[in-house]
């Protein structure tokens, strides 16, 4: 069979550029490995409850009609209106570390203010990063990475307010241990900081479904269960793909969100497989668990949308040696957005870094132990912290005993269901801006190429589909 242009992986990135190709009526094909669709933020049903995979906010909040704004371009370019996505805002979230908070919202003065009290000394200097991150362009520049710990000690003075703003960029989308890209941090700030978080009321179930409606009703063909397991080079250019079942498809442009190193590990056998270097695989995953509640997380002192915490003055960011990380981290309570339909039930979700590897490893008997007592612990450390801290708002309560379900992902569940070696969420550190591959009708979409989260795997394939599947559209 021939297409147009097949898109392997039916996450964000992978549907964003299915939907484009649909629209300039391309014959299309998004082909998935798993049973369902989203890959990093899909959805799935246990024991009777509806839990979101990846889902602690859509970033890049702005309200309807916001020109240039990232969430209204990429709503343009998928005629999808505002309004569908029936967004609840956050009411504030917060940063804590030994003796500090800062809070933030969608009301950019909020930070603004809070750094002036924290930090007065560096008020004006933030104000003028501020300034310079507000007028910068959302876009992945094409050139070597700059640290943004080393652009952020030339611009402020104190280097526990740069702890402070690099720990929840980190979390939402580093690929660098230890640190991030300066244009990927600008990118994020903007998307964090200055436009904002909410989430869709029903999770990403909705934002999920209406991408798969609009793609179908543009008659794109959506194939669940359908790994490929070969791509088909011919004269140093993609020319189709060969499926786990042994069917081959062929077609004109190729476009993968399987992460660079896993495509490349899809070239057909004649086909010369570029070397990926040490350096270009990520390793920066998570294990988190999500508790369901007999109570709503307000009622046991988690007010803030989400926390990001650090128990120490400097967090690390990166792969531990042990399987977590119990020294940093970050809870989501979606209660707390503001919605006209109240959850049926408190959740709180805990993220903490681990070791994809060595999870992959375990032997399968001490998995299930082992998940069950570290996400324990890790919700143990966060209250052991918060208490002995004794943050303004009162005391953020540990949930175990209101506990009435838990369920918790690991980075080897993010490797069963995606496919990503060890589980990693945020890819290569190295990204392709340009999507290019080295193979001709070849390119990537999605966390590789550079752009991450939802809106941003949206626009990569949006971006992405229009520069490389549509240059005659
Ligand atoms: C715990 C966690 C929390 C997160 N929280 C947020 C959040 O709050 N907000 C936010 O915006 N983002 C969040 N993210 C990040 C976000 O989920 C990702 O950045 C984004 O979904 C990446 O999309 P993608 O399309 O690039 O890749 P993926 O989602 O990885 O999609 C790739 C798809 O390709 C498929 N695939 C791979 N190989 C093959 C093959 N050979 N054949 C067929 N199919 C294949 C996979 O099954 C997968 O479905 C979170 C992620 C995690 C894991």
């Amino acid at each position: 069979m021939r297409y147009d242009a097949i898109v392997i992986g039916a996450g964000m990135g992978g549907l964003g550029a299915g939907i484009r190709l649909a629209m300039f009526d391309r014959r299309v094909a998004i082909l998935e490995r798993h049973y369902v669709w989203g890959g990093l933020n899909s959805f799935y049903g246990k024991d009777g409850y509806a839990f979101d995979v990846g889902l602690h906010a859509l970033t890049n909040y702005v309200p309807p009609g916001v020109r240039g704004a990232p969430l209204t371009r990429v709503l343009k370019q998928l005629r999808l209106r505002h309004a569908d996505l029936a967004l609840g805002e956050q009411g504030h979230s917060e940063v804590l570390f030994p003796g500090r908070r800062l809070a933030f919202s969608n009301e950019p003065s909020l930070l603004q203010e809070e750094v002036a009290r924290a930090f007065p000394h560096d008020a004006d200097r933030f104000r003028a990063l501020w300034r310079e991150l507000e007028a910068s362009e959302w876009d992945l520049p094409q050139r070597e990475t700059i640290s943004a710990r080393a652009v952020l000690a030339e611009r402020l003075t104190d280097a526990d307010l740069a702890e402070m703003l690099l720990l929840p960029i980190c979390y939402y989308g580093s690929a660098t241990e230890d640190d991030i890209d300066w244009g990927a941090f600008k990118i994020l700030f903007k998307s964090i900081f200055i436009e904002g978080l909410a989430r869709p009321e029903g999770g990403v179930r909705r934002i999920l479904n209406l991408l798969v409606k609009r793609y179908r009703g543009l008659g794109g063909e959506l194939r669940l269960r359908t790994g490929v397991r070969e791509i088909v080079v011919d004269g140093g250019a993609a020319r189709g793909v060969v499926l786990d079942d042994g069917t081959e498809l062929e077609c004109d442009v190729l476009l993968s969100s399987a992460g660079y190193a896993e495509t490349m590990g899809l070239l057909s056998g004649d086909a010369p497989q570029p070397p990926v270097d040490e350096k270009e695989r990520g390793r920066m995953t998570f294990l988190e668990s999500i508790s369901v509640l007999d109570r709503t997380p307000a009622e046991l002192g988690h007010h803030a949308t989400t926390c990001f915490y650090s128990t120490r003055d400097r967090f690390a960011y990166r792969s531990p040696e042990s399987l977590l990380d119990f020294t940093s981290g970050l809870t989501c309570a979606p209660n707390n957005y503001r919605s006209e339909k109240p959850l049926p039930q408190g959740l709180l979700r805990l993220t903490v870094i681990a070791n994809g590897a060595a999870w992959c490893a375990l032997p399968e008997g001490e998995y299930a132990e082992r998940k069950a007592e570290l996400a324990d612990r890790a919700i143990a450390s966060f209250g052991e912290f918060t208490a002995r801290e004794s943050f303004p708002g009162g005391s953020r309560d540990d949930w175990r005993e209101h506990t009435v379900y838990r369920d918790t992902f690991t980075p080897r569940t993010i490797r069963h269901f995606t496919g990503h070696p060890d589980g990693v969420v945020y890819g290569s550190p190295a990204k392709r801006g340009d999507g290019a591959t080295g193979v001709d009708g070849l390119y990537l979409v999605g966390t590789d190429q550079g752009y991450l989260g939802i809106v941003g795997a949206l626009s990569s394939g949006i971006i992405m589909a229009n520069r490389h599947a549509l240059v005659s559209a």
